[in-house]
């Protein structure tokens, strides 16, 4: 008998490591159990496996979005371009009031609805539960399980408050107003999430094999040394991935210099000289790394997960893209947030990052759409510790598979399967998703849940959020003065390298 995680995908076109990416090869894909048992040509399998018809199908592994946080998935759309330090004040947790079970459960199954009509078929959750309430984690952890889409969760944490870590705002604003300004990861005086999450998950072992853990200190800045150390010997103990934050914008860099000349005014050589550094830990953004730190990250098998998206909608800045391919930085790709990238789309993701790196160089360098593939597949496995059997179809590894339609206009001509996935498909193209051998989206429709009542039990909560955001907003709005004139003086100074474009010829403020 077959058990319902066995598959034979006949007659794609499959994109492997060592084949043509261009013209891939057409072949069979034998799937047993959810893994990738034989990958040739003609191959045939018991009657009772389910055969599907890849014909005029590229076939890729499924995309790992390796940088994202479910808590704003109902946010996307909701603003113009808005400085980070702006928008983390209408998006963050801590701004909002408490969320219902109901509406954790919706945003998370709508976030991966998302991400796997895109050709997802694992996720990083970096989340925030503010006020943390353990049943919140239970009801994120099912909805993953539920959906049927692999997810690598970890809680984000910090033990600074928010006001602290951001250069001028406490000159700036007046003293009433210093409690509205919560930012990324309060810390929660009357609970050890961190303690809750190590003996209610780590200790008691996952229940399913589609989900994972990691740590999130939520960046170095926002957690003491000791919140680091304690980090540091969870993930050793464990054997856990980290994913932090750093630089991301101009005013984390400048936050580096004013408070941390004991190092050097650099948040890498903190983390260096407190042991984090290493292939588990995982930096997104690295927008504002110096020269030296990238040497650092290159030297310890650091990781860097980039977030075009983000990066460039809430104004932080482009990424050294080549310097750290330079320095030997393994990548990933993220989508980050919903309220500032729109978007869980890594074709677009995957588009900026190239597009990113040649506008940041006069001189040509080396093609980036096989870079930037290679950091949306094998760079996100990599970040997640999975490196030997995710991120590549070849025999042995889990079958997490996409099938995007070549009968599409952005595939017609065929000149480059790789660059029109890069440059020109956008998402339209991806039918079919398989995650461990389960056919989850199929011809573009959810196979695992009902996709009506699902969307009911979205709409049910939109109103609550939308009317919370509103008040949120306005409130906001009125801060904006004291808000800008902290950018005016954060972009003002100097902090040894630039990663903002600006149009001099156009006047500022
Ligand atoms: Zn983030």
């Amino acid at each position: 008998m077959s058990s319902d995680r066995s598959l034979l995908i006949k007659g794609g076109r499959v994109v492997t490591s060592d084949g043509d990416p261009h013209i891939p090869p057409i072949q069979d894909i034998l799937v047993a159990n959810g893994k990738i048992v034989e990958l040739g040509e003609n191959l045939g399998a018991e009657a009772d496996v389910p055969v599907i018809d890849a014909t005029d199908r590229l076939v890729i592994p499924g995309f790992i979005n390796a940088h994202y946080h479910s808590h704003d998935t109902l946010a996307k759309g909701v603003m113009e371009e808005t400085p980070l330090e702006t928008w983390r004040l209408l998006a963050l947790p801590p701004a909002y009031p408490k969320r219902s079970r109901e509406e954790i459960k919706a945003r998370t199954l709508l976030g991966a609805l998302e991400c796997l009509r895109s050709g997802m078929t694992t996720v990083q959750d970096m989340v925030t539960l503010y006020p943390f309430d353990p049943e919140h984690l239970d009801v994120v952890v099912e909805a993953y399980d539920e959906i049927g889409i692999r997810a690598v969760v970890a809680l984000q944490y910090g033990d600074i408050k928010g006001i602290d870590t951001i250069p001028f705002w406490r000159e700036i604003f007046p003293t009433e107003l210093h409690g509205s300004l919560s930012t990324a990861a309060e810390p929660d005086p009357g609970f050890d999430q961190l303690a809750y999450f190590v003996d209610t998950y780590l200790e008691a072992g996952s229940s399913s094999d589609l989900i994972g853990w990691a740590l999130g200190p939520s960046a170095p800045e926002r957690c003491s040394p000791a919140l680091i150390q304690r980090t540091v010997a969870l993930s050793q103990k464990y054997g856990l991935p980290i994913f932090s934050h750093i630089y991301e914008s101009k005013g984390m860099a400048l936050q580096a210099r004013r408070e941390y000349p004991e190092h050097g005014g650099s948040l890498i050589r903190r983390l260096h000289e407190e042991g984090l550094l290493g292939p588990r830990l995982n930096l997104a953004h690295s927008v504002w790394l110096t020269p030296e730190e990238i040497g650092l990250l290159g030297e310890t098998g650091t990781n860097v997960v980039i977030n075009p998206l983000s990066n460039m909608k809430l104004k932080s800045g482009i990424p050294p893209i080549r310097a750290l391919q330079d320095a030997g930085v393994s990548l990933g790709l993220g989508c980050d947030n919903c309220s500032c990238s729109d978007a869980q789309n890594m074709f677009q993701a995957m588009k900026l990052f190239c597009l990113m790196t040649a506008i940041s160089h006069i001189d040509g360098g080396p093609a980036q759409a096989p870079q930037a593939f290679k950091a949306a597949t094998q760079g996100g496995a990599h970040a997640i510790g999975r490196d030997n059997d995710l991120g590549q179809i070849a025999m042995g590894r889990e079958a997490d598979l996409v099938l995007i339609d070549l009968t599409d206009p952005s595939f017609i001509p065929l000149n480059s399967a790789l660059r029109q996935l890069v440059y020109t498909e956008g998402g339209r193209g991806v039918k079919t998703v398989i995650v461990g051998g389960r056919v989850v989206i199929q011809d573009g429709r959810l196979k695992t849940m009902n996709e009506a009542a699902l969307l009911d039990q979205i709409m049910d909560v939109i109103p609550r959020f939308q009317k919370d955001y509103a008040v949120i907003k306005a409130r906001v709005d009125k801060l904006q003065p004291y808000l800008q004139e902290a950018h005016r003086r954060i972009w003002a100074e100097d902090v040894g390298i630039e990663r903002l474009f600006h149009d001099t010829s156009y006047p500022r403020f």
